[in-house]
């Protein structure tokens, strides 16, 4: 049995499922397999992204196995696929929106620790924007917007799919794993992207980033239709700010255009390595700012929060307590977020920003050796040993890191996907603070082994 990595495509019926599939694999490769135990046809086949062969699994198909409620059927189709899953494209239809059904299968979906790749699917022709737009309430990061049956956007997805995809993992019995030599750094300048509410003074600060940073290329076409991008370079090399049409536009014209909108925040940051979350300091820490902030961690970009209009703030002592005490309760999941204080008006404090992105990126990109990881590890575990399931204690075994950027973690043991969150955090937060991982999205998979 070869060991690829498994995708296993999963929603609700009607939303496409089968249509991607045939996309992914290719009508002719498609290959139709007798499971045991599946009273229907489940559809497998292979596909090569980006030089990896994997296995994709078409869920379409095994709802009417269990003819109760739709979200029961989607369920009970999904269970034993999601289970083998290395990454689970979760589709919805984008004509529709997101029904209650959707919403149901997503919670579930959560619960599985599996990584998931939201698809809103029929957005062809950039229809259903805002439809698209509303999947983020389903807690499972950027939907990505596609035509399954028009092909629009199938590249780009096997590029996001390949991105997620674990690093090919060589087990050998009771040994611990060597360390990786995958996930070498691109070439290539620094990702940065500004984002934040609209009047935080995001336009004020690229202004001031353009002004004084010396701009080695003009505009040039980004990576999509939509962004533009800039180059900046400090000290370190060139630094290339993804940029929205609309914040680019604005700085231009100097006069106050359109308001950037949080979601053109959202499609600068998924462009970006490094998130540059811009707050107004006189207004402390609002709602959407944390919104924005948690769509950062969902996103596993670095994320350094500015606080501009820090000439303004009259009780600094009190305004950085006040900002750092409401970030400590309401973003656990990013613990040790640098901050920085600035005016973008006046320039006081900006020469903190690059060198803060810069230690961001390098926090992102960190390593650490299965060997450290490891004894580390042991004794996290003998500190406190992993709680009772079922009555029975888990056998966890060994750590690796898959990745980086953001630092992915793999943790074997036996039934180890049923490790309690709250032992998850526990060793979320050991990681953090033994590796000096501040402020970056840690993600910690589980993998069961026999
Ligand atoms: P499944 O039940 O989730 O496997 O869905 P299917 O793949 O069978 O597709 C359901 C219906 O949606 C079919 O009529 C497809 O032709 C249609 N469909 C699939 N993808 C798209 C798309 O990208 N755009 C539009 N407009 N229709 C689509
Ligand atoms: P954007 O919507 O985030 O792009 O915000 P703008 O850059 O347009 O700024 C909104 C307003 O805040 C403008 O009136 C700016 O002059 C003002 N502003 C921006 N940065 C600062 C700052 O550092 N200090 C003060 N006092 N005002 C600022």
């Amino acid at each position: 049995m070869s060991k690829l990595p498994v995708v296993v495509i999963a929603g609700r019926p009607n939303v496409g499922k089968s249509t991607l599939f045939n996309r992914l694999v290719g009508r002719r490769q498609a290959l139709v397999s007798d499971m045991p135990g599946v009273t229907r046809d489940r559809k497998e086949g292979e596909a090569k992204l980006r030089g990896r062969q994997v296995r994709i699994i078409d869920t379409a198909g095994l709802e009417e196995a269990a003819p109760d409620t739709l979200f029961g059927r989607m369920r009970a189709s999904s269970e034993s696929a999601v289970g083998q899953a290395d990454l689970v494209l979760f589709c919805i239809d984008a004509r529709a929106g997101v029904t209650p059904a959707d919403a149901h299968f997503a919670a579930w979906l959560r619960k599985q620790n599996k990584p998931v790749l939201l698809i809103a699917n029929k957005a062809e022709g950039a229809a259903a924007t805002a439809e698209a737009l509303e999947a983020y309430s389903l807690g499972l990061g950027t939907p990505l917007a596609l035509s399954a049956e028009h092909g629009e956007g199938i590249a780009h997805l096997m590029g996001e799919i390949a991105d997620r995809l674990p690093e090919e993992v060589r087990a050998s019995k009771a040994r611990v794993l060597e360390d990786e030599e995958e996930n070498e750094r691109p070439a290539g300048p620094l990702r940065m992207a500004i984002v934040g509410r609209p009047n935080a003074g995001k336009s004020t600060l690229l202004n001031r980033l353009l002004g004084e940073e010396r701009m080695i290329t003009g505009p040039e076409p980004g990576l999509t239709r939509d962004s533009i991008s800039v180059m900046l370079e400090d000290e370190h090399g060139p630094i290339q700010l993804v940029d929205t049409a609309g914040l680019r536009r604005k700085a231009r014209i100097d006069q106050p255009l359109e308001r950037m909108s949080v979601s053109a925040s959202i499609e600068a940051l998924k462009m970006a390595e490094v998130v540059v979350l811009t707050l107004d300091a006189t207004l402390g820490v609002h709602e959407q700012d944390l919104q924005i902030a948690r769509l950062i961690e969902r996103e596993g970009r670095a994320c350094v929060l500015a606080l501009n209009k820090w000439d303004a703030v009259e009780d600094r002592t009190a305004t950085r307590k006040a900002i750092s005490d409401r970030l400590e309760i309401s973003l656990a999941q990013m613990r040790g977020i640098p901050v920085v204080t600035f005016s973008a008006l006046t320039g006081a404090g900006l020469h903190k920003l690059l060198p803060t992105v810069r230690r961001a990126y390098e926090i992102w990109n960190s390593r650490v050796t299965t060997g450290e990881l490891n004894r580390w590890f042991e004794e996290m575990l003998e500190r406190h040993a992993p709680p009772l399931v079922d009555g029975k204690r888990l056998k966890l075994r060994y750590m690796t890191q898959a990745k980086s950027r953001p630092p992915t973690f793999i943790l074997f043991g036996t039934r180890a996907e049923m490790l309690p969150d709250a032992y998850k955090r526990y060793l979320v937060n050991g990681l953090r603070e033994t590796f000096h991982l501040p402020g970056t999205p840690i993600r910690l998979q589980l993998r069961g082994t026999k």
